[in-house]
């Protein structure tokens, strides 16, 4: 496939260190708060990206972190725990809200057909790592102790920036506004690897070191966990566009020096979730979650369905309107996918192969995923059988996650159910859209009908009428649909 590589700002062939096999690291969520789904596009992304890698023949080995032990909000030590916060919030230990909301993250990933990773490391279950690393970046020169804190030292570098999609000067940590710069700093842009001296007296998890009671700085968990479970060549790393500075670059720092030799390839960062208002943030404390979308109503798949149609090198709007049109095409995808014959001939191979090669290219175009929904249609409208239709389209959805047979089949069992009750309801036979709420109303109106009640239907189909809903009487039922 073709991918952006953040770190060569170019297009480039996919290219992995050993034949066939992918390592993939993804940062994990901090997990004091509920993931917001601006943080769950991202997840959604970098999942596509690893289905199409494995469809592709890739044996792919993915790794995750939890950030569980508390990160401050900037290198500077400044910011909040992010952790205690939580706990605070809640009057619960800072390992029950860690338990808690990895948990809350796994049940959404789920409602959202997002593989849980290989591997997925929790920051606190490998503590005496991080130290053993950063003890290694003491001996080999790259860090310094300096006011009870251990620091790595970018100067010792040949090159320390690489994603310059920003201006350097702009995002660094002593230039940004508000920030104070931490005296104890050789470099501006030199950042902490151990804490024992932090402007937060009460930080909620600490540990012994070398250095004094304390606890890890904000990047090194992801160079050990990554190093440790995916080895000295990392492929393929991930996460959203705010992670690349300085979060990404100080990765690259401390595995390179602590490998000595390049380290990761391919950088892919995923562009936010952005309201009306601005970037959706965790911290901002007000933000939409997989469950609000339930309780209003919404599939999450529907929401999955609207972060493919856009590219995920792109700022992607959320609104209320948005996702309504999201889920009104995802609804009636799954109606053609459902309205498909069962058992309609042999599957037809070479069509088969044909629309997947096609599929292989669009998605493989810098994962395409909204030519990857197109590819869909075409399925849907090609010169073929029913039976090659719902083969390929299961195929895609190996990639695509949408369960588009599964909601098929769900629909059509909803349909027969209901079409068994409205029968059963004296021969009387409604056909919809699959609303039981409609089809009482509808049901309701007929039998004020039959009583001559006709005030009573007038007054159902006006309120059917508000609803956006008309009504056809047919011999034998009626027959609804939205307008
Ligand atoms: P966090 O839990 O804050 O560490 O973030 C988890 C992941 O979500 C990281 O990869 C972030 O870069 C990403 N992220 C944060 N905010 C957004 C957003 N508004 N849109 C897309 N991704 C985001
Ligand atoms: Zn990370």
């Amino acid at each position: 496939m073709y991918l952006y590589n953040s770190a060569t700002h170019k297009k480039e062939e996919f290219q992995t260190h050993t034949p066939n096999r992918v390592e993939m690291y993804t940062c994990g969520p901090t997990v004091y708060h509920f993931a917001h789904i601006g943080n769950l596009r991202s997840y959604i992304m970098e999942d596509v990206l690893e289905k199409f890698l494995r469809y592709e023949g890739y044996d792919v080995n993915r790794v995750m972190n939890i950030t569980d032990v508390g990160h401050l909000a900037s290198d500077a030590d400044t910011g909040e725990d992010k952790m205690l916060k939580g706990a605070k919030r809640e009057n619960k230990s800072v390992m029950d809200i860690a338990k808690f909301y990895t948990d809350a993250f796994f049940d959404d990933c789920a409602k959202l057909n997002i593989k849980t990773p290989d591997v997925v490391q929790p920051a606190t279950g490998l503590i005496d790592e991080f130290i053993r690393v950063v003890s290694a970046l003491l001996d080999k020169g790259y860090a310094y102790v300096a006011g009870g804190n251990v620091y790595f030292d970018t100067s010792t570098l040949g090159r320390y920036y690489v994603f310059n999609d920003h201006d350097e000067e702009d995002l660094a940590v002593g230039v940004r506004e508000g920030v104070e710069e931490d005296q104890n700093k050789r470099n501006k842009n030199d950042f902490v690897l151990w804490f024992t001296k932090s402007k937060f007296e009460d930080q909620a998890l600490k540990w012994n070191s070398p250095w004094g009671v304390g606890y890890p700085g904000w990047h090194i968990e992801c160079s050990c966990i990554s190093m440790k479970f995916n080895g000295e060549y990392l492929d393929l790393h991930c996460g959203g566009v705010d992670n690349a500075f300085p979060h990404h670059t100080n990765e690259i720092a401390q595995s390179e020096a602590y490998l000595g030799h390049p380290w990761c390839a391919q950088w892919f960062h995923v562009h936010h979730l952005n309201t009306n208002s601005g970037k959706m943030s965790k911290s901002k404390g007000e933000f939409l979650t997989v469950s609000l979308l339930e309780e209003k109503g919404y599939d999450p798949l529907a929401y999955r369905f609207f972060c493919l149609q856009s590219h995920y090198r792109k700022g992607l709007v959320f609104s209320w309107e948005n996702l309504d049109n999201a889920a009104g095409a995802y609804s009636k995808l799954i109606k053609r996918v459902a309205a498909l014959k069962d058992g309609d001939g042999e599957v037809d191979r070479e069509a088969a192969v044909q629309l997947k090669e096609k599929f292989l290219t669009q998605v493989g175009n810098d994962l395409n995923t909204s030519m990857g929904v197109t590819c869909l249609y075409d399925v849907l409208k090609a010169p073929v059988n029913d039976a090659t239709k719902r083969a390929v389209l299961a195929d895609f959805d190996r990639v695509l996650s949408l369960s588009l047979l599964d909601k098929a089949a769900e629909l059509r069992e909803k349909e027969a159910a209901q079409a068994k009750t409205a029968s059963a309801s004296g021969g009387f036979t409604i056909q919809g859209e699959g609303d039981p709420a409609i089809d009482a109303l509808v049901l309701r109106r007929s039998e004020a009908k039959k009583a001559k009640n006709f005030a009573e239907a007038d007054r159902i189909r006006d309120e059917l009428k508000a609803r956006g809903v008309e009504v056809t009487d047919v011999p034998g039922g009626a027959v609804w649909k939205r307008v």
